[in-house]
């Protein structure tokens, strides 16, 4: 009943999406790695852009890195696209260009963990594998009143148990499709249409009265504040950038001289024993998921570029060329203009 009533919603009311139409693991790829940071309606964009660049596997295999992470800027989670990149690789050198066409030798891959290995071995090579991701969990855990935490292992086995139960040994690509778009559009994470749900009759959350509170989740990490100073040391339209090697966010992208605090400074001149005339402070806010990154971009004229081994002379005209954080871009697109008059 549960299943049959999912895909027979589908069928009538499920959106038009590029990765619907394809069976081609790559693209199905390409699009679950991009939808497990963003929703569909902010990842299309991406999804159409990386595509058109990166046609196929061997167009990724053979691209550089930094230029795979200037597609990626701004969606986050940036080891995602390196991952990504290096499994391309992987596939097209060693594995001949040949895609693993079951979960079992999908999971061996790297960046590849079981939801996209079971979305992977679904929509492309229609194994009976269930695909949970957070739509699923709702849907499941509302559904059948599961009140274990979900972000708690035992409250994961729960519903991937349910989840394996669930899928039916008909259609079991289109349920999945289904469950996860009735979680995208109906089953949402605030304001269900529970008035409009077919499943409504015989939901245990809407019986119950607990759409609000299910699924439970407890987060347990929590978030962390950080004071990132960058330096725009800036001579004759020339800026410096450096490229992030530590493991740490945002790895291989590249920024404005770093300079990390536990607070907030009023000067860094003497802080951190600049030369140079100081012109004007931004301040940006990055929310990350276990992050709270305090921005402050400090403008300083040079009369010289200080030099360092992790520096680069950047041609402030040519900064867009470089994959750079979020706050970043932020930055250079809406300050930057401000002191180059
Ligand atoms: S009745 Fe409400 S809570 Fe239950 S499955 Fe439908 S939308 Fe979700």
């Amino acid at each position: 009943m549960f299943a049959v009533s999912l895909i027979n919603w589908y069928k009538k009311n499920h959106r038009e999406l590029p990765w619907r139409n394809t069976t081609d693991p790559y693209r199905i790829w390409v699009s679950e790695i991009i939808l497990q940071q963003t929703r569909v309606n902010q990842g299309l964009p991406y999804f159409n852009r990386f595509i058109q660049r990166f046609k196929d596997l061997k167009s990724l295999a053979n691209a550089k890195e930094e230029e795979v992470l200037k597609y990626w800027q701004g969606l986050g989670y940036y080891s995602r696209a390196r991952n990504m990149h290096a499994t391309a690789k992987f596939i097209y050198f060693n594995l001949e260009g040949s895609f693993p066409n079951n979960y079992t030798d999908l999971i061996k891959l790297k960046g590849i963990g079981d939801y996209t290995a079971s979305a992977i071995a679904s929509f492309s090579f229609n194994e009976k594998k269930a695909v949970v991701d957070g739509n699923v969990y709702r849907v499941l855990s509302r559904f059948f009143g599961v009140k274990e935490d979900i972000n708690s292992k035992e409250g994961k086995e729960i519903i991937k148990d349910i989840a394996h139960q669930s899928i039916p040994d008909y259609e079991h690509s289109t349920y999945n499709q289904a469950i996860m778009e009735f979680g995208a559009m109906v089953c949402t994470p605030k304001s269900p249409k529970c008035n409009s749900c077919d499943l409504s009759e015989i939901c245990f959350a809407k019986k119950h009265n607990l759409t609000t509170s299910l699924p439970l989740k407890i987060r347990k990490q929590k978030v962390k504040t950080r004071f990132f100073n960058f330096i725009i040391f800036h001579c004759k339209n020339e800026v410096l950038l450096a490229k992030r090697t530590q493991k740490d966010i945002w790895k291989h992208l590249y920024q404005f001289p770093l300079f990390e605090t536990n607070e907030e400074i009023d000067d860094p001149l003497s802080r951190f024993d600049l030369k140079g005339e100081l012109k004007g402070k931004h301040l940006k806010k990055h929310v990350l998921s276990h992050q709270l990154i305090m921005g402050t971009f400090w403008w300083i004229n040079v009369n010289t570029l200080p030099t360092n081994n992790n520096y680069i002379k950047v041609d402030v005209d040519d900064l867009d060329n470089f994959p750079v954080p979020k706050i970043i871009e932020n930055y250079i697109k809406e300050n930057l203009a401000f002191h180059l008059e």
